[in-house]
């Protein structure tokens, strides 16, 4: 099992190598009996392989005598939403994200509606170790399975519930929107919500196919084809989701991708508007978020990488809403996860209250240049992380993920990766050549470090 990448809230691999039907069972039991074989919510995106995985993962659970309640083909945030609903003891996604189509993998959710953390995925990799023991002296139990398949309408419902969500107004505009969802969850779920708020949908790669016709992330440069969409069929706005919709990025109606950073800073601005109280973002989200929250005059807490770690910490804050820059927006009013369907009604509520066109409306935010790369390490190259930081005593420094030097207008995140020998840059600054200095600058200290 040593070539699986076994990370905060889950374990993936490739399924034609590490991430076969045995460790799916190995892991699966695990779970189950950490939850106690109690009720456990399952769902999966729409990759060719999930279906084996399903079969492989119910198998395991009903083994440990859970009583497992299968949504079937959703969004990872409705397997979140769902495991609150109803009731159950945790959750498992079939889920890769954006990963290659090769690739699949388990995430992890706990009775509260949020991903396991680092914690409790210790905990349980100390059952999967102890299941090839033990598994013959354990005994077998027989779980069951209830097909659930109203896990999507009561997701949908439960965004069109929010107070912040105007379903008549919204109808009464008619947005006319194009929306990609790679064929992934989200074509189960968006173009449906999208009907019930009076949207005529124009869809590009909506079907549950599970092959993606472009890079699987929402990121500008996979979205030139929803670009020229938005232009031949006039669209209000186009809409981009990852393959299993936690993320959204968007296009505005000239077809001009704004960035999949403009959407969280788009829903903070709205939400704020709405309701004040702190915010949260990891370290990489871009600083349009600053400058937002200090029209508002409210906090803005970072925390290192991985969406569980802004779950939490919007948590424990009372945090009103945040997320993740990628796309990822997270309404702790909702639950405590990225959802690209939430943030679907966020922008379209905010594009009717501000009565501008998307591209107005993006224009009103501070616009900075962001630039994410990485460095590959020589053989037993070490990076010396705190020279570079001693090296810089003028910069406001952030030592939890890594290193994020903070100047005026500008920062570096440096993290190494704990999966491959890289290390990863992000900068951003006010224009794209300081933006490009400052990570030629960077990489050039890591290439010369160790
Ligand atoms: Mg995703």
């Amino acid at each position: 099992m040593k070539e699986l990448m076994i990370g905060v809230s889950g374990v993936r691999g490739r399924i034609d190598r590490d991430f076969t039907p045995r460790v799916i069972i190995a892991f699966s039991q695990a779970f189950g009996r950490l939850i106690g074989g109690r009720k456990v919510v399952v769902g999966r995106d729409t990759r060719p392989s999930g279906e084996m995985c399903r079969h492989a993962l119910l198998s395991g659970l009903l083994s440990v005598g859970c009583e497992v309640v299968d949504l079937g083909i959703c969004p990872t945030p409705t397997v979140l939403l769902m495991v609150k609903e109803l009731d159950a003891s945790g959750g498992i996604a079939i889920t890769a994200s954006h990963n290659p189509i090769e690739w699949n993998a388990l995430k992890f959710v706990g009775a509260d509606g949020a991903f396991l953390g680092r914690a409790e995925m210790e905990k349980m990799m100390e059952s999967v170790r102890a299941i090839s023991e033990d598994d013959r002296s354990r005994g077998i139990e027989f779980g069951t399975v209830t097909h659930f398949s109203e896990g999507v309408d009561q997701h949908i419902q439960a965004i069109l519930d929010l107070d912040m969500i105007d379903v008549k107004r919204v109808q009464e505009k008619k947005f006319r929107v194009a929306l990609d969802c790679v064929n992934g969850a989200g074509s189960a779920m968006v173009p449906k919500l999208l009907a019930k708020l009076g949207c005529e949908v124009l869809p590009l790669h909506c079907e549950l196919s599970g092959f993606f016709p472009r890079g699987a992330e929402p990121v500008a440069e996979n979205l030139e084809e929803l670009s020229k969409f938005v232009r031949e069929r006039g669209a209000d706005i186009g809409m981009a989701l990852d393959p299993d919709a936690d993320r959204l990025a968007l296009v505005d109606e000239t077809g001009r991708p704004l960035g999949e950073e403009m959407t969280l800073a788009l829903a903070v601005r709205f939400v704020l508007g709405k309701k004040r109280g702190p915010v949260a973002a990891n370290l990489s989200t871009s600083m349009m978020i600053d400058v937002i929250a200090r029209e508002y005059g409210v906090e803005v807490h970072r925390t290192p990488v991985g969406e569980i770690h802004v779950a939490r910490r919007l948590e424990e804050v009372g945090g009103v809403v945040g997320g993740e820059g990628n796309g990822g927006v997270i309404l702790p009013e909702l639950h405590l996860t990225r959802d690209a369907p939430l943030a679907v009604a966020l922008i379209l509520q905010y594009l009717l209250e501000s009565g501008l066109p998307l591209n107005s409306l993006a224009s009103q935010l501070p616009s900075y240049e962001m630039i994410k790369g990485k460095v590959e390490l020589r053989e037993r190259q070490e990076v010396d992380l705190g020279s570079i930081r001693d090296a810089h005593s003028g910069a406001g420094i952030d030592e939890t993920d890594g290193l994020k030097l903070m100047w005026d207008n500008e920062w570096v995140h440096i993290r190494k990766s704990g999966t491959e020998p890289i290390v990863r840059i992000i900068v951003e600054a006010e224009n794209k050549e300081r933006a490009a200095r400052l990570f030629n600058d960077f990489r050039e200290k890591i290439v010369r470090s160790g």
